[in-house]
């Protein structure tokens, strides 16, 4: 099928996988072991780690390994309100569209008292700097905001933001899961303390996934133990590892004019869609990551036309999250501003390196012939 999910996941690269298996197969013994097995596989992980931060743009030893980027949100999140608990900085600060799981952990302090404050988007997606400059104040411990948005790739800006958090003697942590692998990152220039980001996003695999955390900043695990220099405690995933970094050394031998060719193939697939009746784009005026397209088909539900594509072989998703009770929706565009009905129909196409011109000829086929006539009737039946 036609592969529009990226911004979900990815498919391990053959170079990722090869990585993994030789790590299960070969170097399977435990990094902290002193006998030679134990040392081989220590050396893997070394080398991995080395891989990894230049990619990223930090030092090995500012990298810990966890189980993907929402362990690396909940450990910088606690890391930081940990670190200032003593001088009643205890503040949250974080924009009302980061990932769900953050969300929930903001929910859940929220409700032990930890105080939260979230920051507005303006229509296109865009957290509000001026509210961010009235809420950062010297009560914040940390200011958390991701790189780019997950429904609508939309940037953020997380320099502005981590300059206003050290003014206040706040730290900033950045999501960076959704930029990874589409734009140039590099830790060192971000101005953040902390990073998140996860493998299976770059066509590493899942489960895997690190925390960046600047020189200086001694990190309260979330998990204790020895491993990661006592920053997060179990037996280092040596495969996952070994899988993130060599999909971390594909992602950086990928010439940027693949990225330019990715964004063309977007703004082709969203231009035509566009031509509908009753087509919304979002976050189409502001600056982007090349790989996504968030558009609405009118008010038509997003479940709806979804199967309709996938009855034509193509795959992609809603912003909507299935809740208990029925689909909620995207709490991303309601922070938009957008009426319930409008998030509800709200759909994803997110490209990828293995995206081509005819997936989306095949996409623009399915849309213009199974899509556009319910868009059709419904814009008749208003009449
Ligand atoms: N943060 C963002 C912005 C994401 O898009 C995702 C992806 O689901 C995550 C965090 C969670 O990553 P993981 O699946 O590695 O926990």
């Amino acid at each position: 099928s036609v592969y529009l999910d990226h911004n979900a996941t990815t498919a391990p690269a053959p170079e990722a996988v090869a990585a993994m298996l030789h790590a299960l197969e070969v170097a399977w013994a435990n990094p902290s072991s002193t006998h030679e097995p134990g040392q081989q596989a220590r050396r893997l992980l070394a080398e991995a780690r080395s891989r990894v931060a230049t990619f990223l743009g930090c030092q090995p030893s500012e990298l810990v390994f966890t189980s993907g980027a929402t362990e690396a949100n909940h450990t910088a999140v606690h890391a930081a309100l940990a670190a200032t608990r003593g001088i009643g900085r205890q503040r949250l600060v974080l924009s009302s569209v980061e990932h769900p799981g953050l969300m929930a952990l903001a929910a859940r302090l929220e409700a032990e008292g930890v105080p939260v404050t979230r920051l507005p988007v303006d229509a296109d997606g865009r957290v509000d700097l001026a509210a961010a400059r009235e809420a950062i104040g010297a009560d914040v411990a940390l200011v958390s905001v991701m790189g780019a948005n997950n429904e609508t790739g939309v940037l953020m800006p997380v320099a502005e933001l981590a300059e206003l958090a050290h003014a206040a003697g706040a730290r900033m942590h950045v999501d960076a899961t959704q930029l990874a692998g589409k734009a140039a990152l590099d830790f060192a220039a971000l101005g953040a303390d902390l990073m998140s980001v996860s493998a299976h996003k770059l066509h590493g695999p899942k489960g895997v996934g690190a925390l960046v955390v600047r020189k200086g900043f001694a990190l309260a695990p979330l998990l204790a133990g020895r491993q990661e220099r006592h920053r997060r405690g179990g037996t280092e995933n040596l495969p996952g590892i070994a899988g993130f970094a060599a999909a971390c050394d594909r992602a950086a031998a990928t010439p940027a004019a693949d990225i330019e060719r990715i964004a063309a193939l977007r703004d082709r697939l969203e231009a035509s869609c566009a031509t509908l009746p009753g087509v919304q784009v979002y976050g189409r005026r502001v600056a982007r990551v090349a790989n996504t397209c968030c558009l609405r088909f009118g008010t038509l539900d997003a479940e709806l036309v979804l199967g309709r594509l996938e009855r034509a072989d193509v795959v992609a998703s809603s912003g909507a999250a299935c809740a208990a009770g029925g689909t909620q929706p995207s709490h991303v565009l309601l922070a938009m501003g957008e009426p319930s009905a409008h998030a509800r129909a709200a759909l994803r196409f997110s490209l990828g390196r293995d995206s081509t011109d005819a997936h989306v000829q095949q996409a623009l086929a399915a849309v213009h012939a199974a899509v556009a006539p319910l868009l059709q009737d419904a814009v008749a039946a208003a009449c």
